[in-house]
């Protein structure tokens, strides 16, 4: 898994996906938007915009220290919205960075596997099926499940890796609000 942000692997498996997922010929653009707020204004909702969050699990590496570590809660954020008079979809993408906890500094943007990438698309998918075109989420019993897996892996969501003379270490520790950005904005996926 790499450490660094790959915009072109999430626009692709966009591409890739949206043949298999949406069985429509609407044109569906993907964008990033490092700025974008959750919140929805009365006039943005109007206009059909809608918001999902994914956790998911991601790296990181501090830009100035080096140092690498891996977190089960990075948010990501999505806005999307169909317009039905142009068949013309677009979905905005923002990713919550976290910052090192030896240099408490910058934000830094998460890595991720292609796994992860196609785990958050598939529920973005879920969504922009379910509110743009009427279809049911069918996958009400997998999402009890989940939940299960959650609980029990509520201890290990955040590793540090110390890499000095080739051995490398891992400790465990609880997700750090300070360090995590969406916590920050109050829009993490905790709880
Ligand atoms: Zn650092
Ligand atoms: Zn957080």
């Amino acid at each position: 898994m790499s450490t660094d942000w790959t915009p072109t692997l999430w626009s692709e498996c966009f591409e890739e996906m949206l043949d298999e997922e949406l069985d429509s010929s609407d044109q569906w653009a993907f964008h990033f938007n490092y700025g974008l707020t959750e919140a929805l204004t009365k006039e943005e909702r109007r206009r059909g915009w809608r918001v999902y969050n994914h956790c998911a699990y991601g790296r990181f590496q501090c830009g100035g220290c080096s140092k690498t570590w891996r977190s089960a809660r990075v948010v990501l954020m999505f806005r999307y919205r169909l317009r039905d008079t142009t068949a013309r979809g677009t979905v905005l993408m923002r990713p919550y960075g976290q910052a090192c906890k030896r240099c408490r500094e910058e934000f830094e943007l998460p890595g991720f596997s292609q796994n992860e990438v196609e785990e958050a698309l598939l529920g973005l998918f879920g969504k922009i099926k379910k509110n743009c075109y009427d279809e049911d989420e069918e996958e009400e019993e997998e999402e009890e499940e989940e939940e299960d897996e959650e609980e029990e892996e509520e201890e290990e969501e955040e590793e540090e890796e110390e890499e000095e003379d080739g051995s490398e270490k891992v400790s465990r520790r609880p997700h750090e609000k300070a360090l995590c950005e969406a916590c920050r904005l109050g829009n993490c996926c905790q709880e």
